[in-house]
């Protein structure tokens, strides 16, 4: 186990920044997630971690030790990737043996140590199989136990879940949770999903065309998104986003959007306003809510998307697309009228930038 800590880490490929100069330090035993769009330059940063790719700039520490020119063999990181990588002609036992037998290893520590990570892992009936003969789940925890096995200072995953199906990903992913509570590997795990983001980061790091964009623990960043482009990122169905303006009360402000006016937390009262000036208001799916009066804004029903113990509806207010997510079962159709009910506590104000005020 040991810390991480990038400075002004920076990649180019010809003169294209992939990765523009950036700082990330990553406490020994922290779980971090790097999320963010396709194409965004996750698994680049990964590669750089792992050696597998030169940096272009900067310096990346692994505890104490400046690791820029060392080989990925000696930077004691372990790689699991989408793709699971595993050898084709090696069985489970060989495949998750071999990196200890490189390193000289004598065979009955090998053998023992590869028993006690497939315990662990529950793959100890499958440890003579070849790959071929396994589902994807079982050779994702394969991928995962030969990672394991070397003990590394560092765990590093590139999106591991996403060739599986949705209830293997949700068994998986609580796995992999509880084995670094078990283990307490520093790791960093690349993932365009928000849910894995969420539930598995003690710290994530949103991304976007090769910069950090926000990071910080999940439920800071849920509840204190930085711009519309994490509000939106973060959270499913994503942030419901209004255009509206500034109004002056006073001392007080507000935002008023298409005739609704609503007070302008003082939380985010931080900088000097103008009265007019565009802002935008943001509001969860699951803060907004159906009005049990006949007063509060008109929506006209698009959608209805029932999952049993939700409701999610699309709305059109005023040629405005909004969700509205309900714990429950409403008897609405297409075309059905709703009054919205807005808990002020609950918006986020977004200048027309995007950034949060
Ligand atoms: P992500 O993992 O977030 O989807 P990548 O790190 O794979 O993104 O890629 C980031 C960007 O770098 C992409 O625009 C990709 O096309 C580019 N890129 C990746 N590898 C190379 C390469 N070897 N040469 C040139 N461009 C590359
Ligand atoms: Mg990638």
């Amino acid at each position: 186990m040991a810390s991480l800590e990038l400075c002004q880490v920076a990649k180019k490929y010809g003169h294209q920044y992939v990765i523009k100069p950036l700082d990330l330090k990553i406490e020994e035993g922290q779980f971090t997630v790097l999320v963010g769009p396709s194409g965004c330059g996750k698994s680049t940063l990964l590669r750089l971690i792992a050696g597998l790719e030169a940096i272009s700039d900067g310096d990346i520490r692994i505890g104490d030790q400046r690791v820029n020119h060392m080989e990925p063999a000696k930077r004691d990181v372990a790689m699991v990737f989408q793709s699971y990588a595993l050898y084709p002609h090696l069985n489970v036992a060989e495949n998750m043996a071999l990196h200890m037998k490189t390193k000289g290893v004598a065979p009955s520590i090998r053998q023992q140590k590869v028993q006690q990570i497939a315990d662990i892992l529950g793959i100890t009936p499958l440890l003579k199989r070849l790959p071929k003969d396994l589902s994807g789940g079982q050779r994702q925890r394969v991928a995962m136990g030969r990672a394991m096995v070397r003990n590394p200072k560092v765990f590093l995953f590139d999106e591991p879940l996403s060739n599986l199906d949705a209830q293997l990903r949700m068994e998986l992913r609580a796995e992999i949770k509880a084995l670094h509570q078990q283990l307490k590997t520093t790791t960093v795990y690349v993932t365009h999903d928000q849910i894995e983001a969420m539930t598995l980061a003690d710290q994530i790091v949103v991304m976007k065309d090769g910069y950090i964009i926000q990071q910080g623990s999940p439920l800071e960043i849920y509840d204190h998104p930085k711009n519309t482009f994490v509000a939106q990122f973060i959270g499913s169905p994503p942030m419901n986003l209004l255009p509206g303006e500034a109004i002056q009360q006073g001392e007080r402000w507000s935002i008023r959007c298409h005739g609704i006016e609503l007070p302008i937390p003082s939380s985010q009262l931080g900088q000097p306003l103008t009265a007019g000036m565009p802002l935008q208001l943001g509001i969860r799916p699951h803060q907004l809510k159906l009005a049990s009066t006949t007063h509060g804004p008109k929506a006209v029903v698009r959608v209805v998307e029932m999952t049993g113990d939700q409701s999610l509806l699309h709305l059109n207010w005023q040629g405005i697309a909004l969700y509205l997510q309900h714990y429950g079962r409403l008897e609405l159709v297409t075309g059905d009228e709703v009054r919205l009910d807005i808990n002020p506590q609950a918006i986020h104000i977004f200048d027309e930038a995007g950034n949060r005020l």
